[in-house]
């Protein structure tokens, strides 16, 4: 009896103590982390095949986690693509598209518009730390102050304005050649901490380092609050640069050389997660804001089977490593289902406790069904648009293509007044157009287009008044 009555005053004193501490764990969001690439192509990691690069990292984060087959950035060139990730949206609903000047230059006086809500705003409203590490490209603040990323939901900033061929020094020779040349004398750009300017020209040499120590401080401090460090790199865009530890070491020359560092610093992201017993409460995504610039040769990336790279509406362009790790949470898996960037939007916005604003259309699905393996998740269309203008589009395993254009060049597109049709699950490569024996096919996606062109609004342009080089 005394011994019962003993047990019961344990249980009293000790169940409340349990509970609290499991309501702690589960109440918790989780961390949310999103390392971006930029112009890293789906054939580059080992992970997707590629037979030289040694991407021992991130071929783990896969091991552990989910790999996607089909996952997409939102859009074909860098500007576009991260409105996209941060808002949720096609680029066009925004105005952060535009289909001569492509991208933000240093040049540019548009931004990222206030109105737009982005992933950090949502989260930091939920009471989550946010940090922007790395290249921006969502608007220049030394031409507006209110393009910081620190205007746009992130407490931490450091890193470029822009892509880091944007400022050719004096001297430069001819955009091509100095891009074919990678010659640190020729670039001139600005490494902010906040809004102060750190360094110009920024040692590209230490960029991933210096960028790689930064996240892993954000990591660190201040464990009390869940996080979001959104952790866009400046590589493997040209021009290219490696540290002295990674220069001459692959295989697969400089380009190489700077995609194993990308690796190591995903490593250290990851371990610095172990090592402060964050790993069970992080859901870390990797993936690249587009397909691989194919018109840097060596220096330029590889789409592995994918059709075309980075500026074009073809295969190579938009669909891109996607991976996502959560240990306990997400299994080692592979997901074949089709996924894109504007879903992480969704999926962490809800994750971390936000809602999803219903004052305008968020094309981004919640993928937390296919992260879990608990179900599908419904999608009617996913659309390819080349700055404003939609070239193509896909509706379950067939991609119709509208217009098609070289990715660069003087070359004018070209419309189609049938469309060609491809069956990506059995041609990923979209060597075979079926268009003749699939009429109803054709209309399915035509159907699907115009219900999406009847949600789109376009916003006044951002890109508009930049000059091109
Ligand atoms: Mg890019």
């Amino acid at each position: 009896m005394f011994r019962s009555l003993l047990q019961l005053c344990f249980l009293c004193i000790a169940l409340p103590a349990a509970l609290t501490s499991a309501a702690a764990s589960t109440d918790r969001p989780p961390n949310i982390v999103i390392i971006y690439a930029d112009d890293l192509g789906y054939g580059d990691l080992g992970c997707y095949g590629h037979p030289t690069i040694r991407t021992p990292n991130l071929d783990r984060m896969a091991a552990e986690g989910m790999r996607f087959t089909q996952f997409y950035s939102a859009a074909e060139v860098c500007t576009p693509s991260r409105a996209a990730l941060l808002t949720g949206r096609y680029p066009i609903r925004s105005g952060m598209c535009h289909d001569q000047v492509r991208v933000l230059r240093n040049n540019s006086t548009g931004g990222l518009p206030d109105v737009e809500v982005t992933l950090a705003e949502q989260l930091k409203e939920q009471g989550y730390r946010t940090a922007c590490i790395g290249k921006w490209h969502l608007g220049v603040w030394s031409n507006d102050p209110k393009h910081h990323p620190m205007h746009h939901g992130f407490d931490v900033h450091f890193g470029l304005p822009h892509s880091n061929d944007m400022n050719p020094s004096a001297g430069n020779p001819k955009m091509a050649n100095a891009l074919a040349e990678q010659k640190a004398a020729y670039w001139n750009a600005p490494l902010y901490r906040g809004l102060k300017l750190v360094e110009q020209p920024a040692d590209q040499t230490t960029l991933t380092r210096r960028y790689t120590e930064e996240a892993v401080k954000f990591i660190t401090e201040g464990k009390d609050k869940p996080f979001f460090l959104y952790f866009p790199h400046t590589f493997p865009h040209t021009p290219l640069f490696a540290s002295p530890e990674f220069k001459g070491r692959s295989a697969r020359g400089l380009y190489g050389d700077v995609v194993e560092e990308l690796d190591w610093s995903v490593g250290r992201v990851l371990d610095a997660l172990r090592n402060q017993g964050l790993a069970d409460n992080t859901l870390v995504i990797f993936s690249s804001d587009n397909g691989p610039w194919l018109l840097m040769g060596e220096t330029g990336g590889c789409a592995g089977l994918l059709r075309e790279g980075k500026g074009s509406t073809w295969e190579g362009g938009m669909r891109v490593p996607g991976l996502a790790w959560w240990p306990g949470k997400i299994k080692p898996s592979v997901c074949r289902d089709v996924a894109c960037t504007m879903d992480l939007f969704t999926t962490c916005a809800k994750l971390g406790g936000a809602a999803i604003p219903q004052d305008r259309v968020v094309d981004g699905r919640d993928i937390t069904p296919l992260l879990l393996g608990t179900g599908g998740v419904e999608r009617d269309i996913f659309c390819y648009y080349r700055g404003q203008r939609l070239y193509a589009a896909r509706v379950g395993v067939w991609k119709a293509h509208f217009i098609t254009q070289p990715a660069y060049g003087p070359e004018k597109p070209v419309t189609h007044e049938v469309p060609e049709l491809y069956n990506l699950e059995e041609d990923p490569g979209e060597i075979r157009n079926v268009a003749a024996t699939h009429p109803d096919i054709i209309t399915q996606i035509q159907t699907a287009v115009a219900k999406h062109r009847a949600t789109v609004k376009a916003a006044p342009n951002q890109l508009e008044g930049t000059i091109a080089p």
